[in-house]
């Protein structure tokens, strides 16, 4: 074939498979016109997953009647005027495709009217073509209604995922640009059911709570928050990168600082899931996905999540716009920064210092009993404060059982003090609760020992230990113990033979569904061999992982739990006594290796408090 150009309607949607790569990009460039038009309220309207309708109603600025035709031509914006402009991009639109894309491959009907005007407009494109231009009445903002998404781009459509995929990619995207613009109220609706609704009131918390429930929203810790640096006047420009504070996405967006500011929210270790999906990055209002920087948020739970676990997190950088690099592909999710390592640094280091001040311990809030309060209103409806997630999640519970209390809120000033690091103190040992619990004394108030946590961590810190020093001891038992699995799970524990073998263990098969267990690793102490090889088939099929380094964390974690000592046995004092002093050595004491608390710690102060003493 000779060489030819393309004719403008191919070469128009071929530039259209780049934006719009599936319906939920669609509603994420409609949404960003939105919220660069200033909008307050953005609804969202999904039919059919996307394929029928998708319709973006916003009461931004609108567009003035005459430039409404020039909005769909290809590389038309408001937003940049010189190549320069490009490197300080303060918009989230700024490539003037979005609307020539979607337009030229669905139907459209744009309805707008500029805060100026008296009228509004109305236009309806197909295919790329203009078909219709009137004029209208119409509340100031803009609708954009896209209809028949690829209907004239077949081959397109057969690769449109499921209309339940679409829907939760879709949500997904509104609930995300609800937390980072908490002063827009969004509204999502599928096939007339509203899923998701913010206030836009600017609360974020508050749209934690609509985006993960009550229960996850409470647990989150604000980032930075402890750092707040003084309000007013705004920040000079010698600001401590670690001064973090807390800023609405929208006002960093338009201020250019030197300094990298990192803020959101973050879940305690203990909250945590089995894949990376909830950690959420917002760079300069945009949301993107950057391997590196959710690199940076691992990394800063290193050794507090188990392998294999990740956390919950939304962390918006803000840095000056000239810093980051937001042309690098079509769809804007990716940036370059030009200080990578000052962005990871930022990041890590944020998240790290709110860990290790505030995670680390479930802290006994210090509530008051108020004895002279009659009222018993433990069963009042748990409303959801703004402070919950800054404390520990244990309730006192001796305390909350007596009737007749009544449990106040602590105000302000009662705040619990920062902790001091991820570390413990040297902790003598009381005795034991409920063959449960150790009961310790610290330097700074009274702290409850879970006994099996803490020793999970104590054989899971000592295994890895070995395992990193290539240097597993292990005992071989007096007879090979025979162990039998059900025949489906034969396969997976011949395929994790090595993998045991490697942290200590000598497993052979030994014909059929059966396999000989001759050592184990000293460490584990005499748990039954037997339960100790089966952890590797029980609950494994579940979240299956191909990460070698990560099934063999997941096998020491399990395989500690199965040989740690179990609630309900009686330890002597010594044996409390070292299992205290073998804790406190660890890297990360406070967290068993599925990241659940290893104690509780209640204050002097605390104590004070509950007794009546103080404040
Ligand atoms: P970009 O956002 O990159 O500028 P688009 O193709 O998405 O490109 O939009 C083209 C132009 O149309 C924008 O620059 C803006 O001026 C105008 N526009 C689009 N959507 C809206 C809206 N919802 N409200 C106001 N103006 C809009
Ligand atoms: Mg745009």
């Amino acid at each position: 074939m000779p060489i030819r150009l393309l004719t403008e309607e191919v070469a128009s949607q071929i530039a259209a498979g780049e934006v719009v790569e599936r319906p939920a990009s669609v509603v994420k460039e409609l949404v960003e016109n939105a919220l660069d038009a200033g909008a307050r309220n953005v609804m969202v309207t999904v039919e059919g997953g996307g394929r029928h309708l998708m319709r973006v109603a916003d009461d931004g600025i609108g567009i003035p009647a005459d430039e409404v035709e020039l909005a769909f031509a290809r590389h038309a914006t408001s937003k940049l005027s010189s190549a320069d402009d490009l490197f300080h991009v303060q918009t989230l639109g700024f490539r003037g495709e979005a609307l020539a894309s979607i337009a030229s491959v669905s139907r459209l009907t744009m309805m707008t009217r500029a805060a100026a005007e008296s009228v509004g407009a109305q236009i309806r494109v197909e295919a790329g073509a203009i078909l219709q231009r009137t004029s209208i009445g119409a509340p100031q903002g803009t609708v954009v209604s896209v209809e028949n998404l690829f209907y004239n781009v077949p081959a397109r459509l057969k690769f449109l995922k499921s209309e339940t995929a679409e829907r939760s990619h879709i949500a997904a995207l509104i609930s995300r640009y609800a937390i980072a613009y908490a002063a827009v109220r969004f509204k999502l609706v599928f096939d007339s059911r509203t899923v998701f609704q913010s206030s836009g009131s600017g609360d974020v918390r508050e749209v934690l709570v609509t985006v993960y429930g009550v229960e996850i929203a409470k647990q989150l810790i604000e980032l930075g928050s402890l750092y707040e640096p003084p309000a007013s006047p705004p920040p000079a420009e010698d600001d401590e990168a670690d001064d973090l504070a807390l800023r609405e996405p929208r006002s960093t967006l338009h201020a250019s600082r030197p300094t990298i500011r990192v803020s959101g929210f973050i879940s305690p270790p203990s909250l945590n899931r089995s894949n990376r999906k909830e950690i959420t990055l917002f760079v300069n209002g945009r949301w993107v996905q950057d391997v590196r920087l959710s690199a940076a948020v691992l990394q800063a739970y290193h050794t507090m999540l188990m392998v294999g676990r990740y956390p919950i997190a939304v962390v918006m950088v803000a840095l000056a716009p000239e810093d980051v690099d937001v042309n690098v592909h079509p769809t804007k999710a990716e940036v370059r920064f030009r200080n990578y390592d000052g962005a990871f640094t930022a990041v890590e280091r944020a998240i790290r210092k709110t860990l290790t001040e505030r995670a680390p311990i479930p802290h006994l809030e210090a509530r008051r009993w108020d004895i002279t309060a009659g009222a018993d209103d433990r069963h009042a409806p748990s409303r959801w404060s703004p402070d919950w997630g800054l404390r520990g999640q244990i309730e006192p519970s001796p305390v909350e059982t007596r009737p007749g209390a009544s449990l106040q809120q602590p105000d302000a000033q009662n705040a619990q003090p920062p902790l001091p690091s991820d570390q413990v103190p040297l902790l003598r040992v009381i005795g034991q609760v409920g063959a449960a619990y150790i009961v310790a004394e610290g330097p700074d108030g009274l702290y409850l020992i879970d006994q099996h946590a803490a020793h999970e961590r104590v054989l899971y810190e000592t295994l890895s230990l070995q395992r990193a020093a290539a240097h597993i001891v292990s005992q071989a038992l007096l007879e090979p113990v025979a162990v039998e699995v059900p025949p489906d799970a034969a396969a997976l524990l011949q395929s994790r033979i090595v993998t045991l073998n490697q942290i200590g263990f000598s497993v052979e098969p030994f014909g059929g569904n059966t396999f000989l267990v001759r050592s184990l690793p000293t460490v584990l102490g005499n748990v039954d061999p037997a339960r100790a090889v089966r952890v590797v088939v029980e609950d494994f099929e579940e979240d299956e992982t191909v990460l070698a380094a990560e099934v063999e964390a997941r096998l020491m974690a399990r395989v500690c739990k199965r040989a740690a000592v179990k609630a309900g046995q009686v330890l002597s004092i010594t044996e409390q006594a070292e299992l205290v002093q073998r804790l406190e050595q660890c890297l990360s004491p406070r967290t068993c290796p599925h990241g659940r608390p290893t104690m509780i710690h209640l204050s002097v102060e605390a104590l004070e408090r509950q007794f009546g003493r103080k404040g």
